[in-house]
């Protein structure tokens, strides 16, 4: 269950970005070619104090190239 890190309300919902509910990304250092990849995105919205929190890729896997490690 999720709760807003703001004012701690357990109101909240789980939502989706509409018109920019996918990131396109290249690595901030192109150390080698990676072409651009992308993922949709989530978030939970709080209904109390409408802090949005929590952006999360839906599949994260696909920005391992990026990782440093
Ligand atoms: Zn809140």
């Amino acid at each position: 269950m999720a709760r807003c890190p703001q004012c701690e309300s357990s109101n909240v919902a789980k939502i989706a970005f509409r018109d920019y509910s996918v990131v396109y990304a290249v690595p901030f250092l192109q150390r080698k070619k990676i072409l651009p990849k992308h993922s949709k995105i989530f978030a939970y919205a709080c209904v109390k104090c409408g802090h949005i929190f929590g952006l999360t890729l839906e599949k994260p896997e696909k920005f391992a190239p990026f990782a440093e490690g």
